[in-house]
């Protein structure tokens, strides 16, 4: 029998590639249901294709227009619970989870309640709330499979049992980042750098935020935060390397002086294939990786100064609590902002330096908790862009 999948986010850069490797093996998967916020056009084209039970989309207007393209089989649902009751439904076996941003929690923790296999591409949410996320996958017997291709690597690299700390002599991670378009752009320009020029990353094609992210290499700092959770490690135990050619996806050291990698071109149905098949492997579509070709593996140490986000990741990973939650509260609003046109692009760092230091961590004991922090620290952030912007 095949097994079940609902994609939520199914009409953003990770959707589009889970659908491109489920299509490539019809036997394997069904779409249960799809979701997107506002996309309708593309929903419609990926629900005449792939005729899921359900599709779900951000507001009624948009669930009418949806409804005129559709004929009955798929049925059109709007708003947050909907995103719920379609990653919880009791017939589904697997949901990617591949919304961007806070918006991802509430779902994607529902499939973990109700014990499903999780493909997380949403780190955001494992960042919010990473405690209340792993107890929930531990209590009701989740898989969760990693879809960041770090995180992906990393797993590759670990031996079974990865969650115990110093299992089997691992010494230490060591986190790939690209260092995004501007690792080489002078310091004094990138006041005034463009959100078309933050997008265009040298390597990966991806949704906007997560482009501006790894610009600032805000997103590095969200991944070492996601990886202490994924692997049970501190901090101080994951190191991030840049390396510009974005071949080799992460590293483990071991004690004995082995270090495990896994390669592969930049291409994120590596990940989402491994992780659908796992522990099988099936074809992602992928080109086989030509190393004569990339002829040159680089490797360098992130410059703080050019890239304080990532050092705010840092420090918020090190305090605990729920500073990462605030850390990626704030960065959400300032990102916005920026695409917005709003503030510039070193204001970022700005806006979630100001939130951390005025922030009184407290434990993140329940969801409320979570969502309180999320709210307070957007706030805050909201404030600070109000202050920066020009206008
Ligand atoms: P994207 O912007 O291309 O797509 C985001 C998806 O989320 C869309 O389907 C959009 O409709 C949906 N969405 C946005 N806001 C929503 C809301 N409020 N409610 C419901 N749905 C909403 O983003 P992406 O690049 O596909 O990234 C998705 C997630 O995967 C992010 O968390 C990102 O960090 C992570 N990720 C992406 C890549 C990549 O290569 N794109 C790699 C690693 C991790
Ligand atoms: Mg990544």
């Amino acid at each position: 029998m095949s097994e079940k999948i609902t994609i939520l986010g199914s009409s953003g850069s990770i959707g589009e590639s889970t659908l491109d490797v489920i299509a490539r093996h019809p036997e394997r998967y069904e779409v249960f249901a799809l979701t997107g916020r506002s996309r309708v056009d593309v929903l419609a084209r990926q629900c005449r294709r792939f005729m899921p039970r359900y599709v779900v989309v951000g507001s009624e207007q948009a669930a009418s227009l949806l409804r005129e393209q559709l004929d009955p089989h798929t049925t059109v649902l709007w708003g947050a619970q909907a995103l719920v009751d379609v990653a919880a439904d009791s017939e589904v076996d697997t949901v990617m989870a591949a919304i961007v941003g806070a918006a991802g929690l509430l779902p994607t923790l529902a499939a973990a309640e109700k014990g499903k296999r999780v493909l997380l591409a949403n780190k955001e949410s494992l960042v919010m709330a990473g405690g209340l996320f792993m107890d929930a996958v531990a209590r009701h017997g989740a898989t969760l499979l990693p879809i960041d291709s770090e995180h992906n690597a990393i797993f590759q690299c670990l031996p079974p049992g990865y969650r115990q700390p110093g299992a089997a002599g691992v010494s230490k991670i060591l986190l790939s980042a690209s260092g995004g378009p501007f690792r080489t752009t002078a310091l004094a320009a990138l006041a005034t750098v463009t959100p078309a020029q933050a997008c265009a990353h040298p390597n990966w094609a991806m949704g906007q935020k997560i482009s501006v992210d790894s610009a600032t290499m805000m997103n590095k700092g969200l991944e070492l935060i996601e990886a202490c959770w994924l692997f049970n490690v501190p901090a101080d135990a994951v190191e991030v390397v840049i390396h510009p050619q974005s071949i080799v996806h992460s590293l483990v050291a071991y004690v004995d002086g082995s270090v495990l990698a896994q390669l592969g071109n930049p291409d994120m149905r590596t990940p989402i294939a491994h992780a659908l098949a796992w522990p099988e492997r099936i074809d992602s579509g992928v080109a086989p990786l030509d190393l004569v070709r990339v002829a040159q593996l680089s490797f360098e140490t992130p410059d703080l100064a050019r890239f304080p986000c990532l050092e705010l990741a840092q420090q918020a990973a090190r305090s605990g609590q729920d500073y990462p939650a605030a850390l990626n509260a704030a960065n959400e609003v300032a990102v916005a902002a920026f695409l917005g046109g709003r503030i510039g692009f070193t204001h970022i760092a700005t806006v979630v330096a100001d939130v951390l230091d005025s922030w009184q961590g407290c434990e993140p004991v329940d969801l409320a908790a979570v969502q309180q922090s999320d709210k307070l620290a957007r706030e805050l952030a909201m404030r600070q862009v109000e202050v920066l912007s020009p206008c």
